[in-house]
């Protein structure tokens, strides 16, 4: 049988989605490979259809149990026998299985790393004695410290290729950047790896970022306008998830939150509800929408800046699986990367914390940009993009612009003033005329110092990061990092070169409007 005719016969389906063909082969011929989907690319597919037409077994590795069970269910109903060996099963379960993977009958067996490799009742000595074709990595960037999601018991993968030199691997992730990428292929052994990274654009998804200011009211508007869809929510916390939710039901709207310290039984039955539409609204922490397969979801909103881009693309990612057009909201305040940076630093060692707070000064960026949020996302998965997407925020200009010339022509001057020789924060202080004495006392004496005194600091801050964005401006990579002119200053300066800039968005929240929850 051919992959194509597997493909029907297993599947249903007609064609290969994105590079699942080239995947297949590969693993067909015996190589590793490394492969990079967004979440619903079809990832699975790549080593089920491999299982199928194998002579032998399929190990996949997995970290999560409860996903486990959804996969090994439909695996059998397209006829393809599969498994799953974990903790949660009696003896007889687990007794029966191996039995049955004795007798060759199972095609895919799943198994979360520690199961086969850790110290209690590990079976690696056991599937040593299986005819093993193939073994897949789900979620490879687990694996990595430099990703987002690392769990130490990946680490114990790095033994497999010692055990199975002549098996291929097939590694698979929605999201890792390029050291995450390099550091998968390092820790797993890979030999001789195919790479393969899929666009993760998602063009029927529409970005924005939103001041938050009374947040609640502002939710309730935009739930308004998508009445009939079902959406997730975000937030932060399992207490603030409970407190919305409680205060959407109270709105009339169809709602159920989701978190972790929810009992199995509710969690599983707000999720299915959710699932067969009889709720249209989950209010959620991030445990929820791993694995969850909803094509139908309009809208994902996080009422909280995420810690990082590769959490936030994912979770926005669940929205428009269908290929219908959907939102992503972001309601914003710098408070949260205020908040966020302390838990960072609470929770995590040294080399983790600087890896983490890296990823969130990135988030924040994201959230301050004045250019399109769809390059942005696509440029941090090392993926190129035009300058304007058409639906992002940004793009649909649904800010304001307005002729911002004079301003563009004191930051300029002032850079200009100080000889290119100064940072940021230095030509900031020196345009609002800072009394400061790190300001020096020959450049108290220029015309240009204090003219830009109108301006709050933060406004300036973003003004000039719109400034080099477009260009005028850039800002060196030194130590210091330090503010100089470009090629397209001086037509600015003359004045013969408008300049257009886009009316600040304050992302500070009033005290008495921060959310009750
Ligand atoms: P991922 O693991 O990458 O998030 P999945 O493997 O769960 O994605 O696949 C997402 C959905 O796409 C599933 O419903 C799957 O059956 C479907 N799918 C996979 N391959 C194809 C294909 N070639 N054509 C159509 N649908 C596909
Ligand atoms: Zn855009």
């Amino acid at each position: 049988m051919t992959p194509s005719q597997a493909l029907q016969k297993y599947f249903g389906y007609n064609q290969f989605m994105h590079q699942q063909e080239d995947i297949i082969t590969k693993v067909l011929n015996g190589q590793d490979v490394l492969a990079l989907m967004p979440t619903g690319g079809g990832k699975s597919l790549c080593y089920q259809l491999p299982a199928a037409l194998l002579n032998g077994l399929t190990i996949v590795i997995s970290p999560l149990i409860a996903l486990m069970k959804d996969q090994v269910d439909s695996l059998n109903v397209t006829g393809i026998p599969a498994a799953f060996l974990n903790s949660a099963q009696s003896p007889d379960e687990q007794r029966e299985i191996i039995r049955r993977l004795r007798k060759k009958e199972i095609k895919l067996l799943y198994l979360a790393p520690e199961r086969l490799f850790g110290s209690e009742s590990k079976l690696i000595d056991f599937v040593l004695s299986l005819s093993v074709k193939q073994i897949a990595i789900d979620e490879a960037h687990c694996i990595s410290q430099w990703g987002h999601d690392f769990r130490p018991e990946y680490l114990m993968l790095g033994g497999l290729r010692k055990h199975f030199p002549n098996i291929p691997v097939i590694a698979l992730t929605a999201t890792a950047d390029k050291l995450t990428q390099q550091d998968i292929l390092n820790k797993l052994n890979l030999h001789n790896p195919a790479v393969f990274v899929s666009s993760f654009n998602r063009a029927n998804i529409t970005y924005r970022v939103i001041a938050r200011q009374r947040g609640l009211n502002q939710l309730l508007d935009f739930l308004q306008q998508h009445k009939d869809d079902s959406g997730i929510i975000y937030c932060l916390s399992r207490k603030s998830t409970e407190a919305l939710a409680a205060s959407l039901k109270q709105e009339g709207f169809s709602v159920e939150a989701y978190h972790a310290g929810l009992d199995n039984a509710t969690k599983a039955r707000n999720q299915e509800a959710f699932l067969r539409d009889e709720v249209k609204i989950i209010v959620a922490t991030i445990a929820f929408g791993m694995g969850i397969n909803k094509s139908n979801v309009r809208y994902v909103v996080h009422m909280d800046m995420p810690k990082n881009i590769e959490g936030y693309y994912q979770e926005t990612g669940r929205a428009g699986r269908d290929g219908l057009p959907s939102n992503a909201t972001l309601y914003y305040s710098s408070g949260d990367v205020v908040k966020l940076k302390s838990f960072v630093k609470l929770e995590n060692n040294e080399e983790q914390s600087r890896i983490m707070l890296d990823k969130l000064n990135d988030m924040a960026d994201y959230c301050e940009l004045h250019t399109c949020r769809r390059k942005f996302l696509l440029n941090y998965f090392d993926e190129n993009a035009p300058e304007n997407c058409g639906s992002c925020d940004i793009c649909l200009s649904e800010f304001k612009k307005f002729d911002g010339t004079l301003i563009a022509q004191k930051a300029l001057s002032a850079v200009a003033r100080l000889n290119q020789r100064f940072g940021v924060n230095y030509v900031i202080d020196f345009l609002r005329g800072s009394k400061s004495e790190k300001i020096r006392d020959e450049h108290k004496q220029l015309k240009t110092y204090g003219i830009g005194a109108d301006i709050p600091k933060q406004q300036w801050s973003r003004y000039i990061n719109e400034l080099k964005a477009h260009g005028y401006l850039q800002i060196t990579d030194d130590v210091y990092p330090i503010v100089k002119l470009t090629a397209k200053s001086e037509a600015v300066l003359k004045g013969l070169q408008k300049v257009e800039l886009t009316e600040a968005q304050i992302f500070e929240e009033r005290a008495e409007e921060i959310l009750p929850f």
